[in-house]
Parts: C-alpha cells; sequence; structure tokens
C-alpha cells in the first residue's frame, strides 16, 4: 500500500513539475522580453565605427550618436 502511494506520488508530482516548469519557464521568458521590450532600451549606430550602443550610453554631439569619447573627439 505504502509503495503504491509513493509511486503515485512521484508520477503526480513529476507531471506537476515537468508541467509548472514549462509553463513558468514559457512565461517568465515572455514576461521578461517584454519587459525589455517595455524598457526600451535603444540600440543606436555609431556613426564613425558604426558599433551599436543603448542610447542611454551613447554619446551625442551635433545630433550624431557615437559609442564613445574617442568617436566623438575624431
Ligand atoms: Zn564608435
Amino acid at each position: 500500500m505504502i509503495l503504491k502511494w509513493l509511486i503515485f506520488g512521484a508520477i503526480v508530482y513529476a507531471i506537476y513539475i515537468l508541467f509548472f516548469k514549462d509553463k513558468g519557464i514559457l512565461s517568465n521568458s515572455n514576461r521578461s522580453s517584454k519587459r525589455d521590450d517595455s524598457d526600451s532600451e535603444e540600440m543606436i549606430e555609431c556613426c564613425e565605427c558604426g558599433t551599436f550602443v543603448a542610447t542611454k550610453e551613447a554619446f551625442i554631439k551635433n545630433g550624431k550618436f557615437y559609442c564613445s569619447k574617442e568617436c566623438m573627439n575624431k
């Protein structure tokens, strides 16, 4: 009797974990990617060397974007 319950419990637990994990991973990744999009960390191309940088980290001079001060001062 106890063995039956253990096997039954293990199977139910395994199915529950598989189902829960799949759902959790999918929903979490979707949520995180959506959050990243909503944060809108846009990437822009450096006018000098073509490197893509986040707008937050970019340097702006005369309306043009640069990846670093070195590129900006060229
Ligand atoms: Zn650059």
